[in-house]
C-alpha cells in the first residue's frame, strides 16, 4: 500500500497569491481533489489529504499529519506569484534522498507534459518548512502564475487544471509503478453459437394430407420452433 499525503497550500485566513479574479487557496484544493480522484482509480493506493475544505492549517501541522501517517510521499501543490510565467517544481535543498530526487525527475517531467504549451521553469530546491519537515520523499509543485493574465486564464479552465492533477498522477504511477484497478467488466451474455450447440431433433409426425402438415407447422412456428416439412 503506498500511502500518498495531498497538501493543498493556504487555505481559511491565508488565500496565498490573488489575482485575476483567483486565489491560490481554491486552485490547490481543486487540483488536490483531482489528484485524489485520478488516483482512486488505482490499485494500492491509500489517498490523504491535509485538507479537505477551506480552512488553515500551520506548514508545520501539515508536515506533522504526514510524518504521524507515516505516508510515502508529501505533495504539496501551489500556484506561484511574482511576476513570471510557467511550472516549477522543489525538493528539499539539502535533500541527497535518491527517491525524493528520482520522483521530482519523473513527476515534474509528467506535469510538463500533461500541461502542455507552458514554460518549464526548472527542478528547483529550497527550505521550504513542508520538504523540510516531513519525514518522507516530498515535492512542492508551483503551478503557474496567478497574476500573471495568460497563466491565470489557463488556471480558470476546469480542462486545465484536469490536466495538471492528470500530470501530478502519471508521474506518481511512473514513480510508484502503480497499476490502474481492473474496470468492472459488462457481464458477458452466456452467448454460444448455433453450431457450438448439440442440436436435438424432434419428429413431429407423418401426415398423409399436406395441409394437416403445414398447420401443425404453422403452429409450431408461432411458439418459435423451427420446423421443416419435408417429402
Ligand atoms: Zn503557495
Amino acid at each position: 500500500m503506498v500511502k500518498i499525503m495531498l497538501d493543498a497550500g493556504h487555505g481559511g485566513k491565508d488565500s496565498g497569491a490573488v489575482g485575476n479574479g483567483l486565489r491560490e487557496k481554491d486552485l490547490t484544493l481543486n487540483i488536490v481533489k483531482k489528484i485524489g480522484n485520478l488516483l482512486n482509480d488505482y490499485e494500492g493506493v491509500e489517498v490523504h489529504y491535509t485538507r479537505t475544505d477551506d480552512r488553515f492549517l500551520e506548514l508545520s501541522e501539515r508536515a506533522a499529519i504526514a510524518n504521524k501517517l507515516k505516508a510515502d510521499y508529501f505533495i504539496s501543490v501551489h500556484i506561484n506569484a511574482g511576476g513570471g510565467t510557467g511550472f516549477e517544481s522543489y525538493i528539499f535543498n539539502n535533500t541527497k534522498d535518491a527517491k525524493t530526487i528520482a520522483y521530482q525527475n519523473v513527476i515534474h517531467a509528467e506535469i510538463m507534459k500533461g500541461i502542455g504549451n507552458v514554460t518549464d521553469r526548472g527542478k528547483k530546491r529550497a527550505n521550504y518548512a513542508v520538504l523540510r519537515e516531513t519525514h518522507m520523499p516530498a515535492i512542492l509543485t508551483e503551478n503557474l502564475f496567478i497574476d500573471n493574465a495568460n497563466d491565470a486564464a489557463k488556471l480558470k479552465s476546469e480542462q486545465f487544471l484536469l490536466q495538471v492533477a492528470h500530470g501530478h498522477v502519471i508521474g506518481l504511477e511512473k514513480a510508484f509503478g502503480l497499476k490502474k484497478k481492473a474496470k468492472p467488466q459488462p457481464q458477458p451474455k452466456p452467448q454460444q453459437k448455433v453450431s457450438d450447440k448439440k442440436l436435438y431433433r424432434v419428429q413431429v409426425g407423418a401426415f398423409a394430407d399436406r395441409e394437416n402438415a403445414e398447420r401443425l407447422a404453422e403452429e409450431l412456428k408461432k411458439k418459435g420452433y423451427p420446423v421443416y416439412i419435408t417429402d
